[in-house]
């Protein structure tokens, strides 16, 4: 029987900080061949610092600051923990605001004294091209987030938020590529700050601005392509790719239904044990087949 082997496989990796949901899914670890990982939370530390804010005529910056904490009072997003953080660090009061609506993979809504207040993508708030949009693209192609600030369907500011590749990251991908397995970054954001964390990463192939469906279709597309292809990734948004992939790895800190989701998590966040997983999936196919 096989059974002690791929058993003690699992264990092996279970206590390097691996964890499998079944022998079948480390079995197919050694024959990927390629890899998408989501941007935010798994390539970068998901830990987002606001770095500059800026205004609309007739908007300070502390106003922008509160509207922007007021509307993501009730997000998960790593982007609204960021902006609250900050609003709490400056002491800002939030204002009471109704009827939270929180879009998936474009931003947040929210109504105050009869009137929407919007964070999110640019085009989540209006469809016009507004001067201030303009101003967002030489933060974004340093690799920076951009939340525009809604009033009334016009944009009124914005907050730029930066977030750090992990050193761990720009480690795994250049190994990843000496083995000649291809990285691709899936992610919601905007292509100049895709193209600037994907060449800080070391990983050339990138689609912008995918919602949760759109990692799908990009799953399916390079399982066309490639015999083996996982899906890396930590958000709610990332689930659906992470079924449909070959193996679906989460990450450890990341939201339960990823976890949930996955055939492999990684308990520490550290895309390094990728690599360690692939070799352990080797020795046991050596040993088993
Ligand atoms: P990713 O795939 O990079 O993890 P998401 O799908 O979660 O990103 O979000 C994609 C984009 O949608 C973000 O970059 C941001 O522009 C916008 N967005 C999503 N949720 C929020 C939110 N709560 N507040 C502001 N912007 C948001
Ligand atoms: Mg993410």
């Amino acid at each position: 029987s096989v059974m002690p082997a791929i058993l003690s496989a699992v264990s092996y990796c279970a206590k390097r900080g691996v964890l499998f949901k079944s022998g079948v899914a480390l079995e197919q670890v050694a024959d990927l061949q390629a890899i998408a990982f989501d941007k935010t939370g798994t390539l970068t530390q998901g830990i987002l610092d606001v770095t500059d804010i800026v205004v609309a005529d007739g908007y300070d910056e502390g106003r922008i600051l509160q509207l922007a904490a007021s509307i993501e009072a009730l997000s998960n997003h790593p982007l609204a923990q960021a902006i609250l953080r900050r609003a709490a660090d400056d002491l800002v009061e939030l204002l009471p605001l109704t009827n939270y609506q929180e879009v998936t993979g474009f931003g947040v809504s929210a109504e105050f004294e009869g009137k929407l207040y919007q964070a999110g993508k640019a085009k989540f708030i209006t469809d016009g091209d507004e001067d201030i949009v303009a101003k967002g693209f030489t933060l974004q192609s340093q690799g920076k987030t951009i939340v525009y600030i809604g009033e009334a369907g016009h944009i009124c500011g914005f907050l730029a938020l930066q977030d750090e590749v992990r050193q761990s990251t720009k480690e795994a991908i250049a190994e990843l590529r000496r083995r000649k397995l291809v990285p691709v970054m899936l992610t919601g954001d905007n292509p100049h700050t895709a193209a600037s964390i994907a060449e800080q990463a070391g990983i050339e192939e990138y689609i912008a601005g995918c919602l949760p469906e759109d990692k799908v279709e990009h799953i399916k597309a390079l399982k066309e392509k490639y015999h083996g292809v996982a899906m890396v990734g930590d958000g709610i948004n990332d689930a659906p790719a992470l079924a449909t992939a070959t193996i679906g790895v989460a990450m450890g800190e990341g939201s339960d239904v990823a976890l949930e989701t996955a055939d492999m998590v990684l308990m520490k966040n550290d895309l390094r044990r990728i690599l360690f997983t692939i070799d352990t999936s080797a020795k046991m196919n050596r040993i088993i087949k």
